[in-house]
C-alpha cells in the first residue's frame, strides 16, 4: 500500500487521480493486524485499487470529472466498489475522466487531461484514461471503470492493459453517475487475466438497488483452458479500411496467435455495424439530456453566485457555468433528437438500428463463438491533437457495438502499433459468455508471456 501511495504521487505528472485517499495505508495496517491474529480475509485483502471518480464513494469527494458536482462528497458506495472493499480490496484514489464519461481521450475532464504513461505526450484513451492510467504504470493493479461505447476498452487498447465490459445487467449500476443507462457497465481494468477474474467474480451478483441488475450473473466456469476449436469470426466492416497499419498488424499478429492456438479465424459480416457510431451518438446523448437534467443547482450540484435572479435563471446560469462544452454539446443534441417532430427522424431511426446491431450480431454468434475486431482503428494519439469533436466520435466504431447489443467485451493488449505505443484486439462474445472472454485473453496472454502488459515506466 505504502509502494501504490509513493507510486501515485511520483506519477502525479500523469494526472490519472483527481482524489488520493491516504487513509488507505490506516485500512492496510488494520488488515495486517486482522491477518496476524489468524483471521481469514478476503480474496483481495490488501490489494489496491483505484476507482473511477463517476463511482460514488462513501466519505471521498466524486467529481465525475465535472465542475457541476463541486464539493459532492456521496453519503454511500456504489454497489461494486462495497462488493471490493467487502472483498478487503482497498479503494487508494479516484481516477481522472472525460466529464461524466463523455468523452475518448481524457482531454473532456475539468480537471485537465491525464496522460498516456508510455509516452506523456499522448492521450490515455478515455473516458476511464486515469484508471487505466493508473494500472499501466503500475500504480494498482486493478481499477474500476465505466463503459457506455467503449470507456473501458479504448483506453486499455492505448494503455496496453486488459479492459472488460461484462454483459449489460452483470454488474451493478449503483452509485454510478448515469451518463446514458442503457448502454452503461462498469468494468474492469487490470494487466493479468487472472486479477480481471478475481475482480468480476467478487462484484458479480444480483443487486436489488439496481433494477436492470441480471436475476443471475455470467457463470464464470469456463473462464479457462485452451483454444482448441474455438471459432473466431473477424468483423469484415472493421478490420480493413480505417485501420492504421500498426493497427493492421496487430490484428495479422493475433490472428496468426490464435491460429497456432488451435482457433478456427473466419470472416463475418456485420452489415450494419457501419451504422452503429451514429447510432451510439444519437442514443447516448438522448439519454445523457434525460440523465443530466437532475444537476439543476437546486439540491447539491453547482450553484451560480447570484440568488436573487430567480429559479428558472438560476439553473440556467448554474448549468452553463458548470458543464463543459462535451457535455453541453451532448445535453443539446439528445434533446433535440427527442424532440417532438424529430424523435422518429432521429432517435426512433438510431433506436431500429441499435435493433439491427444486435440481430446481426445475433446471427454471426450462429457460426462463431467470439467477434474479433480491433479495439479502435489506432493506437493512441497526441493531446490536442484532435480538435474536430467527430473525428474522435469516429474512434469508438469498434467498441460501441457491444454496448448498442449488450454483449460483453475485451480488450487484449496486442503488442504495439505506431510510435511504439500500445494497442489492443476486442474480443465480443454472446450475453452471459463472459467466460469466454477471459479464456481467448488468458489463452493470448500466455501465449505473449512477459511482453503481454508491461509497465510503462516512461513516466518517472
Ligand atoms: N467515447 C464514447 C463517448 O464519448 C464512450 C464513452 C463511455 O463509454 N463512457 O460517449
Amino acid at each position: 500500500m505504502r509502494e501504490a501511495l509513493a507510486r501515485a504521487e511520483a506519477a502525479e505528472g500523469l494526472g490519472a487521480f483527481i482524489t488520493l485517499v491516504p487513509e488507505a495505508l490506516e485500512k492496510a495496517r488494520t488488515l495486517d493486524v486482522r491477518r496476524a491474529a489468524g483471521e481469514t480475509l478476503g480474496p483481495l485483502a490488501g490489494v489496491p485499487v483505484a476507482v473511477k471518480d463517476n463511482l460514488c464513494t462513501a466519505g471521498v469527494l466524486t467529481t465525475a470529472g465535472s465542475k457541476s458536482l463541486t464539493g459532492f462528497v456521496p453519503p454511500y458506495s456504489a454497489t461494486v466498489v462495497e462488493r471490493l472493499e467487502a472483498a478487503g480490496a482497498i479503494v487508494i484514489g479516484k481516477t481522472n475522466l472525460d466529464e461524466f464519461g463523455m468523452g475518448s481521450s481524457n482531454e473532456n475532464s475539468a480537471f485537465g487531461p491525464a496522460r498516456n504513461p508510455h509516452n506523456p505526450d499522448f492521450v490515455p484513451g478515455g473516458s476511464s484514461g486515469g484508471s487505466a492510467a493508473a494500472v499501466a504504470a503500475g500504480i494498482t493493479p486493478l481499477a474500476l471503470g465505466t463503459d457506455t461505447g467503449g470507456s473501458v476498452r479504448q483506453p486499455a487498447s492505448f494503455t496496453g492493459v486488459l479492459g472488460f465490459k461484462p454483459t449489460y445487467g452483470a454488474l451493478s449500476r449503483y452509485g454510478v453517475i448515469a451518463f446514458a443507462s442503457s448502454l452503461e457497465q462498469v468494468g474492469v481494468l487490470a494487466r493479468s487475466t487472472r486479477d480481471l477474474e478475481l475482480a468480476l467474480s467478487v462484484m458479480f451478483g444480483h443487486d436489488p438497488h439496481d433494477a436492470t441488475s441480471l436475476a443471475s450473473p455470467p457463470d464464470l466456469t469456463g473462464a479457462h483452458g485452451d483454444l482448441t476449436g474455438v471459432r473466431v469470426g473477424k468483423v469484415r466492416e472493421l478490420c480493413g479500411d480505417g485501420n492504421s497499419e500498426g493497427v493492421l498488424g496487430a490484428l495479422a499478429r493475433t490472428e496468426a496467435t490464435l491460429k497456432a492456438l488451435g482457433a478456427t479465424v473466419g470472416e463475418v459480416s456485420l452489415p450494419h455495424a457501419p451504422y452503429g457510431t451514429a447510432a451510439y451518438y444519437l442514443v447516448a446523448p438522448a439519454e445523457a439530456s434525460s440523465n443530466l437534467a437532475r444537476f439543476d443547482g437546486m439540491v447539491y450540484s453547482y450553484r451560480s453566485g447570484e440568488d436573487r435572479l430567480g429559479q428558472a435563471e438560476v439553473m440556467r446560469r448554474s448549468r452553463g457555468e458548470s458543464f463543459g462544452p462535451e457535455v453541453r454539446r451532448r445535453i443539446l443534441t439528445g434533446t433535440y433528437a427527442l424532440s417532438a417532430g424529430y424523435y422518429d427522424a432521429y432517435y426512433g431511426k438510431a433506436l431500429k438500428v441499435r435493433r439491427l446491431i444486435a440481430g446481426d450480431m445475433a446471427r454471426a454468434f450462429t457460426s462463431y463463438d467470439l467477434l474479433l475486431t480491433p479495439t479502435a482503428p489506432t493506437a493512441a494519439y497526441r493531446l490536442s491533437e484532435k480538435g474536430d469533436p467527430l473525428a474522435v466520435y469516429m474512434g469508438d466504431v469498434d467498441t460501441v457495438l457491444a454496448n448498442l447489443a449488450g454483449v460483453p467485451a475485451v480488450s487484449v493488449p496486442a503488442g504495439t502499433a505506431e510510435e511504439g505505443l500500445p494497442c489492443g484486439m476486442q474480443f465480443m462474445a454472446p450475453a452471459l459468455q463472459d467466460a469466454r472472454l477471459l479464456r481467448v485473453a488468458g489463452a493470448l496472454e500466455a501465449a505473449a508471456g512477459k511482453s503481454f502488459a508491461p509497465v510503462a515506466a516512461d513516466f518517472l
